[in-house]
């Protein structure tokens, strides 16, 4: 419950003001998150930003120097990470050699001393979920970078923790391979119904597998929620950059959604949080940006005039780039069947809804696009 008391339904993970510091500064810095029971919760956000430090100090690696962490409902703050109740998959997974695939997944096992005939069926369990019981006595030497990382999974869930750590597990594999797995954790985790933590700074990775991502920047979570929330409605210019793309102008408010900027006067039916004067970036996504190679009608609000400089065929998408002057440049993604027939240097306008464009308060930070 809310005093921390264990409970049957308790949340698998929560970390209440924690921070950490190396010297002066706080790599986590005041965090507080809930990992619920049975979801996967991505950690999402650039190098160094304390996503290894937060899953770390879970894990029992690392300690807070302020702040609780509580697993299943109860501290763990001084708890060893081998009693408590989290494993962790790292990207670097380091199977044994000279074992067998079989004898990698016991190990922890045998060194807990759990009974042979126990070791032996929870051994071919943990290998039937990750789909490799026909490896069992295999070396991983024998086995594609894809498997040998399905072997560490099964390594890490063979004694049934209630919270799995994945720091970047599979950023080490290809492409491809990647996409896979990615597919696959997510299939394990939700028929498992154990809480996956998910460390990645691949935005696409995040939002393929998460029910829920945290965005996190300089030791905080800046947003945390949905794909579909995180991704339509960001709150702040931060995450409206680092999750998609954007296109990004700033200006100065005039007051009941209007900005005005060097590429012209822009409109917004959202909530802006900023008064009038207040300088504001005003962020409009490539998708959402209608292109034309004459001049429309109508207002002149929302509405750049520029030069193509770029076109590139990406199969259903096009992409253009086009130059609007004032050292600004707008991406723009258009669907294949209804994209413009513009080439390099003709004259585009490039026009949006009001409805597609989010002013944030200005963070100084983001460069201009
Ligand atoms: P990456 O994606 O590069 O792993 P991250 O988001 O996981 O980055 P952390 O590894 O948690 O970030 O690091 C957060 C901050 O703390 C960084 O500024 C880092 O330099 C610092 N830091 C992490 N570990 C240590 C350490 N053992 N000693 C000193 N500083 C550290």
């Amino acid at each position: 419950g809310e005093d921390g008391s264990a409970t049957g339904a308790a949340d698998a993970v929560v970390l209440r003001r924690v921070s950490r510091f190396y010297a002066d500064v706080a790599a986590v810095d005041d965090l507080s998150l809930t990992v619920r029971r049975g979801e996967f919760l991505s950690l999402l956000g650039p190098s160094g930003c304390g996503k290894t430090t937060t899953l770390r100090m879970i894990a029992g690696f690392e300690h807070p120097d302020t702040g609780d962490i509580l697993v299943d409902g109860a501290s763990v703050v001084g708890v060893p990470p081998h009693k408590r109740a989290v494993n962790t998959v790292f990207q670097a997974y380091a199977l044994f050699p000279h074992m067998s695939v079989a004898e990698n997944v016991a190990y922890g096992l045998e060194q807990s001393r759990v009974p042979k005939q126990q070791i032996r069926e929870r051994v071919t369990e943990a290998l039937e979920m990750v789909r490799m019981r026909g490896y069992a006595g295999r070396p991983p030497t024998q086995l594609s970078g894809g498997q040998q990382q399905r072997v560490a999974l099964a390594r890490a869930l063979v004694n049934r923790p209630s919270v799995l750590l994945l720091d970047e597990p599979l950023g080490a594999l290809d492409r491809q391979l990647r996409e896979e797995m990615q597919v696959e954790l997510k299939l394990l985790q939700s028929r498992l119904g154990i809480s996956f933590v998910f460390v990645t700074h691949d935005q696409g990775e995040a939002l393929s597998m998460s029910d829920r991502i945290a965005i996190m920047r300089a030791g905080r979570i800046e947003q945390l929620g949905d794909a579909d929330t995180i991704y339509s409605t960001p709150a702040s210019a931060y995450v409206a950059g680092f999750v998609g793309q954007q296109n990004f102008v700033d200006g100065e408010s005039r007051g009941e959604g209007v900005v005005d900027t060097a590429l012209g006067r822009m409109r917004t039916s959202r909530e802006v949080e900023a008064g009038a004067g207040d300088r504001v970036r005003v962020a409009v996504r490539p998708e959402f940006v209608d292109l034309t190679g004459t001049e429309p009608t109508g207002p002149a609000e929302n509405l750049v005039r520029g030069e193509v400089i770029g076109v590139a065929h990406q199969g259903e998408t096009r992409q253009f780039l086009v130059d609007a002057g004032r050292g600004h440049t707008l991406l723009v993604r258009r669907p294949t069947p209804v994209a413009p027939r513009l080439g390099v240097g003709d004259t585009a306008w490039c026009r949006w809804e009001a409805d597609h464009v989010h002013v944030f308060p200005h963070d100084g930070e983001h460069s201009a696009a």
